[in-house]
């Protein structure tokens, strides 16, 4: 017997690389429930913030976890939604300062620990095409296709500087890629699930694709990988 009941996408790479909307509209494509676990570190990293406490605080973060109840869900559209404590938060994770406060409480070991089987059950119970920095390395090992996907640093916060603006909020070129730069220290420098290409990890660099390029880049390597064809 198959123990593995559901198939399972992993994606990793730095921030603005532009997984969580590939990932959502290969999830849409594929029939897949999409997870955009970067979005569960920024939920916890909220917390922090609002409690006075420094998300680079590990003992005062891991303090703070048992109070914390991180759920999620669904709307029609497929959007994710995060709560924190009952409360629909998925608005407030996308302030700047939430982002680099994600990168630093993930950098904690007891954050991370917090969070594993939050992901490792979404993916036993559905279909997933899930996000992040250590999806193909730590969380789902045995994930059916796993995809490194990258950009250079400058054509990632040109992507972030546009969704910011789009969203109605000003943002300086320039601090966005020095921001860029230091999340991606940040995640590549950590001692716990550092993010690093996995060994069985397709390398998919976005430098010079657009959005359309780079969804069929993406679905034709699953598909290869999953062993379908891929459908025109
Ligand atoms: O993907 P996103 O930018 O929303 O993630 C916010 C932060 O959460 C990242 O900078 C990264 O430090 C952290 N993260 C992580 N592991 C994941 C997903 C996100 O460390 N699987």
């Amino acid at each position: 017997m198959d123990l593995k009941e559901h198939r399972s996408i992993a994606i990793d790479g730095p921030s603005g690389a532009g997984k969580s909307t590939l990932a959502k509209r290969l999830a849409k494509e594929l029939g897949y429930h999409y997870v955009d676990t970067g979005a569960i570190y920024r939920t916890v990293a909220l917390a922090a913030l609002r409690t006075g406490v420094d998300p680079a605080d590990s003992n005062g973060v891991a303090a703070l976890l048992p109070g914390v109840n991180v759920t999620m869900d669904y709307d029609g559209d497929g959007l994710q939604h995060m709560y924190l404590n009952g409360e629909d938060v998925t608005a407030a994770i996308r302030q700047n300062e939430v982002s680099a406060g994600a990168s630093k409480a993930a950098a904690i070991p007891a954050v991370r620990d917090f969070l594993l089987e939050t992901q490792r059950g979404l993916a036993r119970n559905f279909d997933v095409i899930m996000d992040g920095r250590d999806i193909g390395t730590v969380v789902l090992p045995d994930a059916d296709v796993k995809i490194f996907l990258t950009a250079s640093p400058e054509a990632r916060a040109e992507r972030r500087w546009r969704e910011l603006l789009e969203r109605g909020q000003q943002a300086d070129k320039v601090q966005i890629l020095q921001e860029v730069m230091e999340r991606d220290a940040r995640d590549s420098g950590r001692a716990t699930a550092p993010l690093r290409q996995a060994e069985d990890a397709v390398l998919a660099d976005t430098t010079e694709l657009d959005f359309e390029g780079s969804f069929r880049l993406l679905l034709g390597i699953i598909q290869e990988r999953l062993g379908g064809t891929p459908n025109e």
